[in-house]
């Protein structure tokens, strides 16, 4: 064994310790450290070292880190890092994401078969969490992109079903063209329409309701009987700019008179269901043929999980099987390595299970309802100040909002980096208006961070106009 590395194993204890004191130095300071540090000036960034020939060990490669690396990372952890949606990590979901490389298990088939069995039972929890029946099967990928895109090639295998072909089988040529529709889908649907060998030009806009990001049913229910043959549709519960939700029971009637198959995406939107005053905004969920949830933003484990839903398992194993003379049949419940993109991979499911297990739906009921209600806060603030305007109703945990006078790209780009060092918001464009986006998904954020997020924004908007 080299020296170095030999004498870290002789250490370990040790360098656990040293990196639990680094992590709680990192954590406690979250608060006080810039949401999101200024980008130092390129001509003062030094070139990139050599990889080392012969190594210092952990301590020095801890050292090294916490020099030049860790000034420089973002809080993207705490409470008032308000772009994307941005999740933090609950107390037991950081153990259990600890433990995950520890135990750095290989959890996808059945010869070493106990951390798929942990993902199953994280999995009924999670239907269990967002009011699903028992129609579904789901399994964990690595964020909401990768749960769209196996349910959309699922979705693909569906069609092929119809049309008496295999695209998992014959390709997706075989199935001629496709149409995928939907209102206002996120970024990441084109994407795994790209990737699925659909094409992004398959995906058809359907008109939204008046003002809104939300469909218009009839607009759909015309758009599907102009469709030849069946459709896909993509329904959102939650479009990240207004947040605003699909009548989803609405689409799901359109089954009715229509063949299609029914993709939901509500990578954050899903979490409406554990709020009693909110629940409605996602009632028909259970309908979806196939259903995406991030984990990693609202349910606060760390990067990066999700966790996909269908109620198709059969296709999902016909185009994720994974033959190998060592792996056996597939049977009724195939082994994890035949359900995702993804052949190993780690105990995701670990930091789902400690979170929930440690707080439970009530628990995390708190969480969501708290953010809520600080995304209406900032909402009222930001709508009392005559220098802001908002630019839709605060439907959930976002704050979609402009500067009243000359909202430039560059004026809100000034803006947001003025006030980065309080609050972190990222930018957006919505109805045709450069706009910001506040978006609440971290179990830590109060109301005081609401108070110094609007005072930050305030001041930075007095001093850039
Ligand atoms: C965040 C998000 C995605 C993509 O999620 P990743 O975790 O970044 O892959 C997809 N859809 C919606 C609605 C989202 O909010």
């Amino acid at each position: 064994m080299d020296r170095t590395l030999a004498a870290d194993l002789a250490r370990l204890p040790e360098l656990l310790d040293a990196t639990r004191r680094a992590a709680v130095r990192a954590l406690e300071t979250l608060d006080a450290r810039p949401v999101v540090p200024a980008a130092p000036a390129p001509d003062s960034v030094p070139a990139p070292p050599p990889l080392p020939e012969h190594g210092a060990g952990a301590e020095a490669a801890l050292a090294a880190f916490q020099e030049r690396w860790e000034p420089r990372l973002s809080a993207s952890a705490g409470p008032r890092y308000l772009g994307f949606v941005t999740g933090g990590a609950t107390p037991a979901a950081l153990a259990g994401d600890w433990l995950t490389a520890v135990h750095d298990q290989n959890s996808n088939s059945a010869l070493d078969g106990a951390g798929q069995d942990l993902e199953r039972e994280t999995v009924g929890w999670l239907r269990e969490l967002f009011g699903l029946s028992g129609a579904h099967r789901g399994t964990l990928v690595s964020g909401a992109t990768m749960s769209n895109t196996t349910g959309l090639a699922i979705a693909r295998e569906w069609l092929g079903e119809r049309a008496g072909v295999s695209p998992a089988e014959d390709g997706a040529a075989a199935l001629g063209p496709v149409r995928v529709l939907s209102a206002a889908p996120h970024s990441s649907i084109a994407k795994a329409l790209s990737v699925l060998g659909l094409g992004r030009r398959s995906l058809v806009a359907v008109p939204t309701l008046p003002g809104r990001e939300a469909v218009d049913p009839a607009a759909l229910d015309r758009a599907l009987a102009d469709t030849p043959g069946p459709a896909v549709v993509v329904a959102n519960a939650g479009t990240v700019n207004t947040v605003d939700f699909d009548d989803l029971r609405a689409v799901a009637a359109l089954k009715d008179r229509h063949d299609f198959w029914l993709h939901t995406d509500a990578a954050f939107g899903a979490f409406a269901a554990l709020s009693p005053d909110h629940a409605h905004l996602v009632a028909g969920l259970d309908a979806s043929d196939s259903l995406c949830v991030d984990l990693h933003k609202w349910l606060n484990v760390p990067y990066d999980s999700a966790v996909q839903f269908t109620r198709r398992p059969d296709l999902q194993a016909r185009v994720f099987r994974n033959a190998a003379a060592y792996l056996g049949p597939l049977g009724d419940h195939p082994d994890l390595v035949h359900l995702t993109p993804e052949n190993s991979h780690r105990l995701r499911a670990l930091a789902a299970w400690f979170t929930l297990r440690a707080y439970g739906r009530r628990g995390h009921r708190e969480i969501v309802e708290r953010d809520i209600a600080c995304a209406r806060a900032l909402g009222a603030e930001l709508d009392r100040d005559p220098a802001f305007r908002l630019l839709s109703p605060v439907r959930l945990n976002v704050v979609c909002f402009t500067l009243a006078a000359d909202p430039t790209p560059a004026r809100l780009a000034a803006l947001r980096e003025a006030a980065a060092a309080d609050v972190f918001v990222t930018p957006t464009r919505y109805a045709g208006t450069p706009a910001l986006r506040a978006a609440f998904s971290n179990w830590r954020t109060t109301q005081a961070d609401v108070r110094r997020a609007a005072a930050a924004l305030r001041t930075a908007a007095r001093d850039t106009a």
